[in-house]
This record gives structure tokens, sequence and C-alpha cells, in this order.
């Protein structure tokens, strides 16, 4: 018979709104049974609670890298009539709930290579982890082995880009990470980039036409719409599929 494997119960310690407009939030929780939680970045939990009667489990993308201690971090957003993410919104400081992982391949290759972490929504909360390893701030080694790394993140609006002081922090620090936002919506005053992703990750192709093609990787998370365009645009451009990692979250 196959193992059992373990449920974990983690502890909500702390909760920040990323947006109240996309009704976003950060959350953080302590797993109470470890002292350490181990799992490699970009990776998910498989949440769990019951709706009435109904056993329901959701996943979530670790939006924080592995730290050594038994905490971890969630990004995510209320989706309309879903019992799950507002389930997880409307927890209160010091609740529990039940989960098993960590899960999932969408982790960074070895070796590193110049890579694209390209995000829409939520989709950021494992580039976050990635960042957090690759870079840290804490001052923790360099990770990133000087590959170049552009983070584009899409959103519609100026008022939904999560955690954006602190990739602009880790801009500041290491030259070698490139941070684009572009918003598909935005009001007036947004000096920045406009449009969907996949048109800026043209462009960062179209200046490096000596190298990429075949020396890179693209991580794209985020609704399937959005990666299938990414996916079709990079096949365009002639990479392999085993270049292009993705999770899709719907
Ligand atoms: C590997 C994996 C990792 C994921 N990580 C995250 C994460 O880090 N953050 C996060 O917010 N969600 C994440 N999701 C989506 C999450 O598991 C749930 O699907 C989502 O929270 C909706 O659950 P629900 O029970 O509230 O609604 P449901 O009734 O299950 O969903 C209703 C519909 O909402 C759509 N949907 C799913 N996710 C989203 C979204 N993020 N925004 C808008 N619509 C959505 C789907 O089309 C779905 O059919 C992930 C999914 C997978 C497969």
């Amino acid at each position: 018979m196959a193992a059992q494997r373990p449920i974990y119960t983690a502890k909500l310690t702390r909760t920040e709104v990323l947006s109240d407009r996309a009704d976003c939030k950060h959350l953080e929780f302590e797993v109470q049974e470890l002292a350490s939680f181990d799992f490699a970045a970009g990776q998910f939990v498989s949440m769990l609670a019951k709706n009435n009667e109904k056993q329901m489990t959701r996943a979530y993308s670790l939006a924080s890298g592995p730290r050594g201690n038994n905490q971890f971090e969630l990004c995510l957003n209320r989706v309309e009539g879903g019992f799950f993410s507002n389930y997880l919104c409307d927890m209160e400081h010091g609740n529990t709930v039940h989960f098993h992982g960590p899960h999932g391949h969408f982790v960074l290759r070895n070796p590193l290579r110049d890579s694209l972490m390209i995000a829409t929504g939520t989709g950021i909360a494992p580039m976050r982890g990635f960042v957090e390893w690759l870079f840290p701030l804490d001052g923790a080694p360099d990770r990133s082995e000087a590959r170049e790394i552009w983070l584009v993140f899409g959103t519609r609006h100026e008022s939904e880009i999560y955690y954006r002081e602190y990739f602009e922090e880790v801009a500041r620090k290491y030259p070698n990470f490139h941070y684009l936002i572009t918003l598909s919506r935005g009001e007036q005053p947004w000096q920045g980039l406009r449009g969907y992703v996949q048109e800026h990750v043209k462009k960062i192709l179209e200046g490096r036409p000596d190298r990429g093609k075949n020396d890179m990787d693209a991580y794209i998370c985020g609704l399937n719409n959005m990666v299938s365009a990414n996916r079709a645009l990079l096949a365009e451009c002639g990479w392999e599929r085993k270049q292009i990692i993705f999770e899709r979250y719907d």
C-alpha cells in the first residue's frame, strides 16, 4: 500500500492587502508540525478545507523562497463565486488550515541559464519565490550565477502591481535582474510599458538576436490564455519545448 502523504497545519500569522481593486492578498503562514518546511522556489501546496461536507482541495504557489524555517507565503485573489480563494482571504490571524505538499515541477532549471520570467496577476507568486532565492536581500549570497534574468509582469491597472517595491529594490541592487511592468488598461498618468506581456517578451528577444534562442529558458505562470500565447510566441521564435517551463492556474 502506498504511504499516506503527511497533512500539515498552517497557521496564518500575517496578511497584507496587495490590491483592493483586484481583491488580492498576501498571506504568511507557519507550519505547526515542522521546524523547517523544505521546498524548492516555485513549488505549490495543496490546501484542504470542507465546504459543507465536501472536501475541497486547491493548489497555491509558494510566493516565498525557502528560508530554512517553517514559514511560507501565498499570493491570491478572490475569485467571484469560488469557495477556496474566498475561504483563504477570509481567514483571520491565528486561524489554521490543512495542506499537503510541497508539490510540482515549476522550479528553476539546473544549470541556471539566462531566463525570462513571465507572469500575469497572481502568477507573480512563484516568480517572487524564484527572485527571493536567486537575489537575496537579507545578506545571503547571490545565487543568480551572473545570469541575465528578466521578470515581465503584466496586469490591467497600476493599482494591481503586486510586490512592486520589493522587485524594484531587487532590480536596484542586482544589475542582472531586469523588472518590466506592462499594463493592458493603464490609466493616463502611467508612463511605463503598455500592452500584453508577449509584446515585451518579443522585444527582449529582438534585443539580443545573437543569443537567446538556444541558451535561455522561460518560466511562465498565470491563466491559460496568457501561458498559451507566450508558448506560441516562443515556439514561433524557434524555441524548443524543453526551454519553456510553465504553470497554469486554470
Ligand atoms: C499549480 C497551481 C497553482 C496555483 N497557484 C495559485 C496562486 O498562487 N494564487 C492564486 O490566486 N491562484 C492559484 N491557483 C488557482 C487556485 O488553485 C484556484 O483555482 C483559485 O483560487 C480559484 O479557486 P476557488 O475555489 O475560489 O474557485 P473555483 O470555483 O475553483 O474557480 C472558479 C474559476 O476561477 C478561475 N481561476 C482560477 N484561478 C484564478 C485566478 N488566480 N484568478 C482568476 N480566476 C481564476 C478558473 O477558471 C476556475 O474555473 C493555482 C492553481 C494551480 C493549478
